[in-house]
Order: C-alpha cells, then sequence, then structure tokens
C-alpha cells in the first residue's frame, strides 16, 4: 500500500489546526500509520530540506522548520502521495485551489501550514527520517 510523509509545520501547530490536518486526512480516506510530535534542530531540518540546499529560500526555510515543534506522521492508501498534495495545495497559498489547506490556512509561502511528500522516490527518503520500521502500523 503507498504511503507518504505529512508534517504539519510549526506554523500550523501554532495556528492550532494539528487536528483540522489530520482529520482533512482521514476524511479522505487515508489511514494514520504513524505519528509524533518533535522540534526539529537546525541541522535536522536542514537534513530534511537537503533536495533545497542551493535554492535561495533554504536558510529561512530550515530556520522556520526548527522554530518549534511539528507534527510528523505517516499516512497510507491508494494515491495518497498526489491526493494529499492535491488536499494541501500550492506551494504558494496564492495559487492554492479553494478549501485546500493551504488556502485555509497559509500566511505567505514559506509558513504554508503543512508538508506532503511530492513523489515515491522522496517519500523513500521521507519516511524513514521521522520513523523507525517498528514505529510504522499496519492500516
Ligand atoms: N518555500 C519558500 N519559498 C519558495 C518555495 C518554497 O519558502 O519560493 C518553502 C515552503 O515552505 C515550501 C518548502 O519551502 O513548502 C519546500 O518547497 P517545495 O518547492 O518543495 O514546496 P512543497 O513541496 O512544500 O509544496
Ligand atoms: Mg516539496
Amino acid at each position: 500500500m503507498e504511503r507518504t510523509l505529512s508534517i504539519v509545520k510549526p506554523d500550523g501547530v501554532k495556528k492550532n489546526v494539528i487536528g483540522e490536518v489530520i482529520s482533512r486526512f482521514e476524511k479522505s480516506g487515508f489511514k494514520v500509520v504513524a505519528i509524533k510530535m518533535l522540534a526539529l534542530s537546525r541541522q535536522e531540518a536542514e537534513g530534511f530540506y537537503i533536495v533545497h540546499k542551493d535554492r535561495p529560500f533554504y536558510g529561512s526555510l530550515t530556520t522556520f522548520m526548527s522554530d518549534g515543534p511539528i507534527v510528523a506522521m505517516v499516512l497510507e492508501g491508494d494515491g495518497v502521495i498526489d491526493k494529499v498534495r492535491t488536499i494541501m495545495g500550492a506551494t504558494n497559498y496564492k495559487d492554492a485551489a479553494p478549501g485546500t489547506i493551504r488556502a485555509d490556512f497559509a500566511t505567505d509561502i514559506e509558513r504554508n501550514v503543512v508538508h506532503g511528500s511530492d513523489s515515491a522516490a522522496s517519500a523513500t527518503f521521507e519516511i524513514p527520517y521521522f520513523f523507525s520500521a517498528l514505529e510504522l502500523f499496519q492500516s
């Protein structure tokens, strides 16, 4: 069964939308098979977003992502990688479709509330970044 890594980012935790984000995923039929609240160090945020290391926003992004607690989760279901991206909305909330998480709750392009793996290859890197095999359950 397909799996993806999602994160309620520090701004989403501060905005009290942890439950709202999880609820949207659950109402779409996806199962939470792992979940935890934690705070990333700057180095851990840099490692997670290493694919963006040469982008101009890398420094600011990794500062933001290590600015407070996050909620990381693994979701499971048919087509979950692409469907979670649809539920999230476009990276820039100004381009996000109405009713998406980012359209409803993001306040700028960086503070966009939620992360979701963008491909199977990304999920394969991102899931074990947060969860060991013993922390992943079957739905
Ligand atoms: N980001 C940013 N400025 C940009 C593009 C991205 O601050 O111009 C931030 C934003 O928080 C985004 C994250 O960097 O969610 C990762 O960027 P990516 O292009 O992977 O977007 P995503 O996959 O999260 O939609
Ligand atoms: Mg991405």
